[in-house]
C-alpha cells in the first residue's frame, strides 16, 4: 500500500462516516495480477467513496491503470488501459447479495468486518482484463481465419507445402 493508506478497514464503519480512500498501489505488488502482465512497472490509481445509498452500505469509485499484457495471437506486448467504475455493496450473506440492486457488486463480509483495500482494487483490475488479450488487428486476422474455415471452401492440407520440398519423381534405388 502507499504511504498513509489504511490496509485493512471496517467498510461499514467507513460508510457510516462517509470516508474516502484514494491512492496508488504499485502493479508489482499485486501478486495475482503479476502472472498476467509482461511489465510490472507503473501503478493502479484508485478512489473509493464509502457511504450509504438507500438500503445499500457500499462504496463507489474508480480504478485506473495502464498494464502491458501479452497478445495471445502474436505474443507481442499489448498495452491495455483500464478505467473502471466501481460500485460495491457490503453484505453479510449470499441472500443479501442476491437482493443487492444494480449496479452494486456484492462483497460478502465475515465477522469481524474487514476489507483489504488492496485486494479489492486488485479484484477490480483482474475483472477488467480480457481473458484472452489480443491486439485489435490480431483479433481480426483470427476471425477471418475462423470464417474461412467454416464455409468449407478452405480445405486444410497440412502437408500441402511439403510436397514442393521434394522432387515428385525421385525414386530411391
Ligand atoms: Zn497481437
Amino acid at each position: 500500500m502507499s504511504k498513509g493508506l489504511p490496509d485493512i478497514i471496517d467498510p461499514v464503519d467507513f460508510a457510516e462516516k462517509g470516508r474516502v480512500v484514494s491512492g496508488a498501489i504499485p502493479l508489482g505488488a499485486m501478486e495475482r495480477l503479476r502472472d498476467q502482465m509482461v511489465a510490472t512497472s507503473g501503478e493502479v490509481r484508485f478512489r473509493l467513496e464509502f457511504g450509504k445509498e438507500g438500503v445499500v452500505v457500499g462504496a463507489r469509485g474508480r480504478v485506473e491503470a495502464e498494464v502491458v499484457l501479452q497478445c495471445q495471437s502474436c505474443l507481442g506486448d499489448l498495452a491495455y488501459a483500464i478505467d473502471r467504475e466501481v460500485a460495491l455493496g457490503f453484505v453479510g450473506s449470499i441472500e443479501q447479495a442476491d437482493r443487492l440492486p444494480e449496479p452494486f457488486e456484492p462483497v460478502i463480509l465475515d465477522e469481524p468486518r474487514v476489507l483489504r483495500v488492496a485486494e479489492i482494487v486488485e479484484d477490480e483490475i483482474l475483472l477488467s482484463i480480457p481473458q484472452v488479450p489480443r491486439h485489435e488487428v490480431c483479433e481480426t486476422v483470427g476471425q477471418e481465419a475462423v470464417a474461412a474455415g467454416a464455409d468449407g471452401n478452405v480445405r486444410r492440407r497440412p502437408f500441402a507445402d511439403l510436397a514442393g520440398l521434394f522432387p515428385s519423381n525421385t525414386k530411391q534405388n
